[in-house]
């Protein structure tokens, strides 16, 4: 079983009440952030995570694929998903919306898809020059941010670069395997993992000055004089509350939480009339399945189906888009194909982070959501990029070329990518071949979700709360803006970034 240190894993008991910094959430940003102050030496290190702290392994490490999937996909089936809000704007932030809570957070489930955010998104002065700067040119007069986070998770997937050429050309689109953070057990194997800061502490032989409690829910942020100065946790299995002084205070807890915790306190301290936070935003994104009899399409497509290829086209900046195709070999032998785009949304005032200030930590969330003008816009692009992908495929493979038919509205669909994936479980479904059956995801589903405390608005360029010096926040919900890209890279890139900024 892998498990950590008992220097570095502690106990309620043996929960420290001081540190110098003290982050709260244990998932992708807050354990990359502890990573890069223990390599520099920091101490007083302090993880505080909500979740259990013994099961450490990536999803697809310890499942058969298929069940981790499911566990993904349908919420129900994984006993760490935690969604602490209620939606105002159903099927929007409702099911399928969440975060998993353990040790590890979304790092133990994500599919390592590594993508930098496009130019046409960090141009926007949203974004302050500085971080763009350290991004994307250099930082630290070295190589940018972006360039030493691909060089280390190359090294940690223990990457070669591939000489074969896996692109697939269909008409004008052009697909290549995206850069991904993943690694197997042996080149055959079905089970991978996708890059998880944990590992640092997993294969690490020499001691860390970084101690993590599992079990523990940071409820509020204390402040005096406008400085944070501790958080109030609470014992996740008993219930019982306590304070931990700190130096310095990191909200690390994931986009709805991070909101929770800057409501509150900027309600103690500066704010007492606002229990809101706007500009709420996740990807767009929409797509649709079609089944192809293998005997329809040629031989080298077939063989990359029975590999599982997963392939993209980055996008113009017209539709704001990348478009992913994924080709499956089902078990009655026809060809599985989804394809989907991934768009940015607006950073809106249609998205908002409401709380109920009602006395009692952690207060009521409740998120209300929508499409602006302009995603409604990016709406309709995607669908015209879907339809004439599908067109070109059909033409290239000499298939009948039935409709792409996107018979809802986004904002309520009436297939979900989930559902969807439900229906293809189901073995006595009726399959018609090349008929393609579209659906949408609800916003809040794609796991993207962000903007709440972006830089400019919320935090200055160095992370800290512009109303509340010593408190600072990391992960996608200071991203002023996302592009189409995944957001982890730029997550892991600037908790590497607000490493160098606690420890100078
Ligand atoms: C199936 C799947 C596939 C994905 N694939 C990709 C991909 O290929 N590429 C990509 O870029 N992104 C991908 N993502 C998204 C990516 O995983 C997330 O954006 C990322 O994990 C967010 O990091 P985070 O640290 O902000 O949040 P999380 O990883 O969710 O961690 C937050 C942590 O904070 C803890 N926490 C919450 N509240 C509190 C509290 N009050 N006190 C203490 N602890 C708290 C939680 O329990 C959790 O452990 C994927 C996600 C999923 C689920």
């Amino acid at each position: 079983m892998t498990t950590l240190n008992s220097d570095v894993l502690r106990t309620w008991d043996e929960l420290p009440r001081q540190a110098e910094i003290l982050i709260v959430g244990g998932g992708l940003a807050g354990l990359e952030l502890a990573k890069h102050l223990d390599l520099a030496g920091a101490d007083g290190v302090l993880v505080l995570e909500a979740g259990a702290g013994h099961d450490l392994q990536h999803v697809y490490t310890v499942n058969d694929p298929v069940v981790a999937d499911r566990l993904w996909t349908d919420e129900r089936s994984d006993p760490y998903f935690v969604r602490s809000w209620e939606s105002s704007a159903e099927p929007h932030f409702s099911v399928g919306s969440g975060i998993r809570q353990r040790l590890g957070g979304r790092s133990l489930y994500w599919h390592g898809v590594l993508l930098p955010i496009e130019e046409f998104a960090l141009s926007d002065p949203a974004w302050p020059i500085s971080v763009v700067r350290d991004l994307t040119h250099s930082w630290r007069d070295g190589p940018s941010l972006y360039a030493r986070v691909q060089a280390d998770l190359a090294a940690w997937g223990r990457a070669t670069p591939s000489t074969a050429n896996n692109e697939i050309c269909v008409g004008r689109f052009r697909f290549i395997d995206p850069p991904r953070s993943i690694r197997r057990p042996a080149v055959e194997s079905k089970h991978w993992e996708a890059y998880s800061p944990l590992s640092h502490w997993i294969e690490r032989s020499a001691g860390s000055n970084v101690c993590m409690v599992p079990d523990v829910k940071v409820i509020g942020v204390l402040t005096t004089d406008g400085r944070a100065d501790g958080v109030v946790v609470r014992n996740r299995l008993t219930g019982e509350e306590k304070h931990v002084t700190a130096s310095k205070t990191v909200l690390a807890a994931a986009t709805v939480e991070n909101t929770r915790l800057a409501i509150q306190t900027l309600h103690a301290s500066e704010e007492p009339d606002s229990a809101s936070l706007s500009g709420l935003f996740d990807h767009i994104v929409q797509g649709f399945n079609a089944t192809v009899a293998a005997a329809d399409l040629p031989p080298w497509l077939v063989s990359r189906a029975r590999d599982g290829a997963f392939l993209y086209m980055n996008g113009a900046s017209a539709s704001r888009s990348n478009l992913f195709i994924q080709l499956e070999t089902a078990e009655s032998g026809d060809i599985e194909m989804e394809a989907w785009v991934t768009a940015e949304q607006e950073r809106s005032t249609a998205g908002v982070v409401t709380c109920t200030p009602d006395g009692d930590w952690p207060w009521h969330v409740a998120i209300s959501t929508g499409l602006s003008p302009e995603d409604t816009r990016t709406v309709a692009a995607q669908r015209r990029v879907l339809a004439e992908f599908w067109s070109a495929w059909c033409t290239q493979f000499d298939l009948p070329s039935n409709p792409l038919d996107f018979d809802f509205d986004f904002i309520s669909p009436k297939r979900t990518l989930r559902s969807m994936h439900e229906d293809m479980r189901d073995h006595d479904r009726a399959v018609h071949h090349c008929r393609p059956t579209t659906w949408a995801s609800p916003l809040g589903t794609e796991e993207h979700e962000g903007g709440t405390l972006a830089f400019g608005h919320v935090i200055d360029e160095n992370h800290e709360f512009k109303k509340v010096r010593d408190l600072f926040a990391i992960g996608v919900s200071i991203f002023p803006r996302q592009g189409a890209a995944n957001p982890s890279l730029t997550t892991l890139a600037l908790a590497r970034r607000l490493a160098a900024i606690l420890t100078a």
